[in-house]
């Protein structure tokens, strides 16, 4: 509906006198929502079954507007209990919290029959822009004024320069060498909102809600600026100091990073010269290498996303999804780069989740629908304003925040509206080429086909982006902020782009040409002795040799994992082409992943874990029954045991590429019991009789204390082990794995974690079964000596562990390893184990 074809009811219809209240002072939300309801119940506007609709929403939605304005509803199915449209208004002046950190002083409890109630909405958003006549509104004493104010539709002066301090403040100037950038801003904000009071941040006529991460980013603040921290309200003296802690204890880390960086640029860069002066692009060095090849301009993606308002209730729903879809999406990518490449490139993610929970981001696109735009529409120009404002500060740092929050809000339109899905594989020429592009996402970036692409350089974006971060594990030549005359060129132009000094030479001669490729060739020697280095098998000086496997989930990761060193995969999540994605995989496509790594590893042993879904690992599209305790709860071979489709489709997929040859093993997860082990040899069995399959190795991960003290028991009834030791320590020192505080102490050398991986080397041995470990301690080298002096026969880690392990225990022998790993069992605590290190082991 457009925004003005409700001019035939009034404002005035709606805010009848006896649908105001002023001075309430409820006892909480649920006691505000109910009195509002009730002012609603009285004027005839709705049924009185609609007050428990519209708490029921709150569970679902947040109805927080922002700027002390809450807009409590009910839920769409129950429109049919209002009556008529009407709008109560409750005025708090003491506030109530509506969300954590979050306080209302008007609640503008909506009955909607149509959308009657916009004309009202839309002046409360003009309002916000407004915070003093807002705020005025919180205390007024004159039922008229509010009324006029929520009702008159005269625009509203522009907004005034915010400018005043809080109660409390303290003055600082910012001693972060390269300012405020997005990791301190992420501390200010977790501070921030830990505390019941408003707090901001002013630089000069600016101000930020320290609670919004992007709106602290977009004050630009540099080392040098002044700023004035203030707060009021509950606690705001204790809620000031905390902040001034925060803010304070981060300098000495800002300090340090900062002179490493710039240790880091004064090493000598082995960039290549040319041998003649030629016409450049100048960058900033993002990814090392040398790319020589045509250039490939890609056009900005012009996103047109139509404006096509629905019912402002609507939606918000479709919002709030599509928000939440993102949010256990981006989860699930964090979580699955932390366990394949490292808990840096993981932050990626998880940075990108903490964007979604910006209020200031996901006000302006409610104040956007409430004006009367689409949904899809509003969320877009949101994203697209404060990319915008990041991408002017003329702040490299904050430049790569700009192009993560379009990213992050491409992947939310996508949730809104799938048709406006757009990324994915650009179009490029049949030949490699150097691909030239404004800027290009994360996502996009993770997703170029890496035989067409040899380079990549962007206009904007800046070195610590996470495009440049993920071209540097891609191995992709690249470099950054080159500027507009990037995008001038013309497709074709031959190049060589050169990561490691950001410069894109164009148009060389042959004899340029010829050098660049001497310069690579040498390179590429330089890399071949270090990975020969890394190829040599992990035997013991006294010759005992270790397998050394790679915790990889798809194909086209297999390469990086074999350059690294890896002999095989020894764990396989499968569990991750269910959690990145909106639906399941089929057995064909699972058949096809299964046959590409077994392809990929020409012959080398491939363990895939069966689907270990439960616990931490949530995949919303199967709807799953929600879980007090999900680490206790029906997980892994469990959950697999009552959901025969998912367990019968991933055999079947598994078996059918067994048939096609290859060195396959398939292992259970969250095995407890000997009953689980029955029952899942016997779908194999059958299964593989069905398909006149080869019979595989079948193994367990013995990750539960019970599996571990019985091993010699389960060891007569699976062909292997291999020990999930970050479950294990969870499971055996009661610690959530994920849980904030405990996480250090959850250490894998804790002797009482030790023990269970003797007893499980011991229950093995007595029936000739192997062990190996593929849990995060397999790649720590010390652990990893001492799971070799303990009898694992098979180490499987993430593969950029490989090097510094093979290293640790080519440079070791058996015995002493044998020895030290007696030691560590009789070590009283993990800090006396940790001691051992340095010694024999
Ligand atoms: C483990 O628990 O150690 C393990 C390898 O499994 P995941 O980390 O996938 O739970
Ligand atoms: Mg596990």
């Amino acid at each position: 509906m457009a925004p003005d074809a409700n001019t035939a009811i009034m404002p005035t219809d709606l805010l009848r006198p006896d649908l105001l209240r002023l001075n309430a002072s409820p006892a909480g939300k649920e006691e505000a929502i109910r009195e509002a309801a009730q002012l609603l119940i009285a004027a005839g506007c709705i049924d009185s079954a609609y007050a428990a609709s519209m708490l029921r929403r709150e569970a679902v939605a947040n109805t927080f507007l922002g700027h002390g304005v809450a807009i409590p509803h009910g839920m769409v199915e129950d429109r049919g209990l209002v009556r008529r449209s009407g709008i109560a208004v409750l005025q708090v002046p003491g506030g109530i919290e509506w969300n954590p950190g979050q306080t209302a002083h008007l609640v503008v409890a909506i009955a909607a029959q149509s959308d009657a109630h916009i004309a009202v909405l839309r002046r409360l958003t003009r309002l916000m822009q407004d915070e003093a006549r807002l705020t005025a509104l919180f205390t007024v004493t004159d039922p008229a004024a509010l009324a006029a104010a929520l009702s008159e539709d005269t625009p509203v002066a522009a907004p005034a320069t915010p400018g005043g301090d809080l109660a409390e403040r303290f003055d600082w100037v910012v001693d972060y060498p390269t300012g405020l950038h997005a990791r301190p801003a992420t501390a200010w904000v977790e501070t921030a909102r830990a505390s019941a009071a408003r707090i901001q941040v002013r630089h000069g006529d600016l101000v930020a809600d320290a609670k919004a991460l992007v709106a602290l980013l977009q004050l630009g603040l540099r080392a040098g600026d002044s700023v004035v921290v203030s707060a009021e309200g509950e606690d705001a003296v204790a809620a000031l100091a905390r902040m001034k802690a925060t803010i304070t204890r981060l300098t000495a880390r800002e300090k340090a990073d900062a002179a490493a960086a710039a240790q880091k640029s004064r090493a000598p860069v082995r960039g290549w010269t040319p041998p003649n002066p030629l016409p450049a692009v100048p960058g900033i060095a993002a990814s090392p290498g040398l790319a020589i090849g045509p250039v490939h301009v890609l056009p900005r993606a012009a996103v047109s996303v139509p404006d096509e308002p629905v019912p402002l209730i609507e939606g918000g729903d479709r919002l709030h999804e599509a928000l939440s879809l993102t949010r256990q999406n981006l989860k699930a990518l964090a979580d699955d780069t932390a366990r394949r490449l490292g808990p840096s490139e993981a932050a990626i993610f998880t940075a990108q989740a903490e964007i979604l929970n910006d209020t200031d981001l996901v006000t302006l696109a409610c104040q956007l629908m409430v004006e009367g735009h689409g949904v899809a529409w509003s969320w877009h120009q949101a994203v697209e304003r404060t990319a915008a404002g990041l991408a002017a500060l003329d702040n490299p740092v904050l430049a790569g925040r700009a192009a993560d929050l379009r990213d992050v809000g491409q992947r939310v339109l996508a949730r809104i509206d799938p048709a406006l899905r757009t990324g994915g594989a650009p179009d490029l020429p049949d030949s490699p080429c150097i691909l030239i592009a404004e800027d290009l996402s994360p996502s996009d970036t993770a997703a170029l086909d890496m035989a067409r692409v040899i380079g990549l350089a962007t206009a904007q974006g800046g070195p610590t982006s996470h495009t440049a971060i993920l071209a540097r594990t891609l191995g992709l030549p690249a470099m950054v902020a080159g500027g507009a005359a990037l995008m001038e060129l013309a497709n074709g132009t031959p190049a060589i782009l050169d990561g490691q000094t950001g410069r894109l030479h164009l148009s060389p001669a042959e004899a340029d040409t010829a050098d660049a490729r001497a310069w690579i060739a040498r390179e590429e020697a330089r890399k071949a002795e270090e990975e020969a280095r890394r190829g040599l098998p992990a035997r013991t000086r006294d010759g005992h040799a270790m397998e050394i496997g790679a915790n990889v989930n798809r194909p086209d990761q297999v390469a990086v994992a074999l350059s690294q060193g890896a002999e095989s995969v020894g764990l396989m999540r499968t569990e991750f082409l269910f959690l990145e994605r909106g639906d399941a995989p089929g057995e064909d496509e699972q058949y096809e992943t299964y046959r590409g790594m077994l392809t990929a590893l020409e012959g080398r042993p491939l363990i895939v874990r069966a689907l270990d879904i439960g616990g931490d690992k949530q995949v919303p599209h199967l709807q799953l029954p929600h879980e007090e305790n999900p680490f206790l709860g029906v997980r892994g071979a469990r959950l697999l045991l009552r959901k025969p489709e998912l367990l019968e489709t991933q055999l079947r997929a598994l078996y059918r590429a067994a048939k096609d040859g290859g060195n396959l093993s398939i292992m259970f997860p969250m095995i407890t019991a000997l009953g689980e082990v029955q029952a899942l040899r016997a779908a194999c069995d059958r299964i593989r009789a069905e398909l006149d399959a080869p019979a595989v190795p079948l193994g367990i991960m013995v990750e539960v204390p019970a599996a571990a003290i019985q091993a010699d028991v389960l060891a007569r009834h699976v062909d292997f082990f291999s020990i999930g030791t970050n479950d294990l320590t969870q499971y055996a020192l009661a610690i959530d794995r994920q849980h904030p505080e405990l996480a250090a102490e959850a250490d894998s050398l804790h002797p009482a974690v030790l023990r269970l991986i003797r007893l499980t080397v011991e229950g093995a041995e007595r029936h000739g079964r192997w062990v190996g470990v593929c849990g995060g301690i397999a790649g720590d080298p010390f652990g990893a000596a001492l799971l070799t002096g303990l009898g694992v026969r098979e180490l499987s880690m993430t593969p950029r562990d490989i090097p510094a392990v093979k290293d640790r225990l080519r440079g070791s022998d058996l015995s002493a390893l044998k020895d030290a790993a007696q030691r560590a069992l009789d070590c009283e605590t993990a800090d006396a184990v940790r001691a051992l290190d340095g010694g024999a082991a």
